[in-house]
């Protein structure tokens, strides 16, 4: 038999897990993603861990380590702080996703980084190797433990060239560089007015935006002149960022608790069936994301409930509700006119999502002429722009 030392069951552990990332027809790995990934082992940057699903934590020890290990190396994301899966508060994240993330930033060594969301340390123990020693890594995180162990963490892969920063990296903390490029690795509702300032030209950020209609989409998006234009769109889950960035007027509350609801119930005028809401509560979010996020960006008047959606008109009072697979009118017709009217173009454009879109970010403060035909999204501080990009053919 066959029997691996803790350093062989590690590097086999890395090398299946690599075999599975880039396994059916993946795209392969650049190769400073891929010698990062060897070079800065998964499992050094955890040391409790707790399944989705799980109340209880695992402590991984020195003498432990081989019975975790298929765990830590394997396709999918483990909650590393947070007490339940409503709550998660950090995780280490899917290896696909973080590996997938490193490649978009198309990393060069000497770079200069910024991370916002530190959690394990991992993701910025993997950017340092690849800018190497003549680059940084400034990384921020709120929960002042997790930025303790994870200065840990870093120390155990040893690394030098990161540096943790206890604080909310929404906002503009006492940053002296400008950055080449920028990571966001929790959820945000707003790109921070700062960044405008700290990001070189034709720097890349990444940011991971709450999308209004459920879900988060990762946007690539590059530095020019003082705005950010999206190179690439992608749908996307992660925590939400903490702190001043968490604008929880964004988020999706219950039905019961939309004030204009309490009498619109009792004026039902009209149902029919709407099939793609038929389905179990916790399918329904991912059945019709390609919608909801499609209406988040045409529809101003669109709201965003737990477990439906609906296109409140109001002036007239009047609101067009999707749950349960139906769409029902309440107050009058003009919501579901409205709706209709959008469904019809959603249909004839070919059933985009948001991802298929092209994003222009801006400060909150600029007033934009010459901008092509598109929708415009308002946070504290940006203005998103939505477009088509015009085919060409
Ligand atoms: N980089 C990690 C992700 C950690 S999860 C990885 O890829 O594995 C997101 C992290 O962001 C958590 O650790 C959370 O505490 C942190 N966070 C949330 N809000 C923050 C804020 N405003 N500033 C800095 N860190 C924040």
């Amino acid at each position: 038999m066959l029997i691996l030392d803790q350093d062989e069951l590690v590097r086999a552990s890395q090398v299946a897990l690599l075999a599975d990332l880039e396994g059916f027809g993946r795209p392969k790995l650049s190769s400073s993603v891929r010698r990062a990934f060897l070079e800065v082992p998964r499992h050094l940057f955890v040391s409790r861990y707790r399944e989705y699903g799980h109340a209880e934590w695992s402590f991984v020890g020195d003498k432990s380590l081989w019975r975790h290990l298929p765990t830590i190396y394997r396709e999918g994301g483990l909650a590393i702080w947070g007490s339940n899966d409503e709550d998660v508060a950090a995780t280490i994240s899917h290896p696909s996703v973080v590996l997938l993330m490193l490649s978009l930033l198309h990393l060069k060594p000497g770079m200069q980084v910024l991370e916002i969301g530190t959690g394990s340390g991992w993701n910025a123990g993997l950017l340092a190797s690849i800018v190497g020693p003549q680059g940084t890594v400034d990384s921020v995180e709120i929960v002042p433990q997790l930025a303790a162990d994870a200065r840990q963490n870093i120390q155990r892969a040893r690394l030098t060239n990161v540096n943790i920063v206890d604080g909310d990296g929404s906002l503009a903390l006492d940053h002296t560089r400008t950055y080449d490029r920028v990571i966001f690795t929790a959820g945000c509702h707003d790109l921070p007015a700062f960044l405008y300032d700290r990001v070189s030209d034709r720097g890349i950020l990444q940011l991971v935006l709450k999308c209004p209609g459920g879900g988060d989409i990762l946007l690539v998006l590059r530095k020019s002149d003082d705005a950010f234009i999206s190179e690439t769109a992608q749908f996307t889950q992660f925590v939400s960022l903490r702190g001043k960035g968490y604008l929880p007027e964004f988020e999706a509350g219950s039905l019961e608790s939309f004030a204009p609801w309490a009498e619109l119930r009792h004026l039902p005028v009209g149902r029919r069936a709407f099939y793609s809401s038929r389905t179990e509560p916790h399918n329904y979010i991912g059945k019709t994301l390609a919608l909801r996020s499609y209406l988040a960006v045409v529809e101003p008047r669109m709201q965003f409930f737990t477990d439906c959606f609906g296109l409140w008109d109001t002036r007239r009072k009047s609101l067009a509700l999707v749950r349960d697979g139906t769409l029902s009118s309440f107050g009058g017709m003009r919501a579901t006119s409205a709706l209709d009217a959008h469904l019809q173009q959603w249909a004839i454009a070919g059933f985009p999502s948001m991802e298929t879109m092209t994003v222009r970010a801006c400060r909150a403060t600029t007033t934009t002429t010459n901008f092509p035909e598109g929708w415009t999204m308002r946070r504290p501080d940006t203005n998103f722009f939505w477009y088509f990009d015009t085919p060409t053919r």
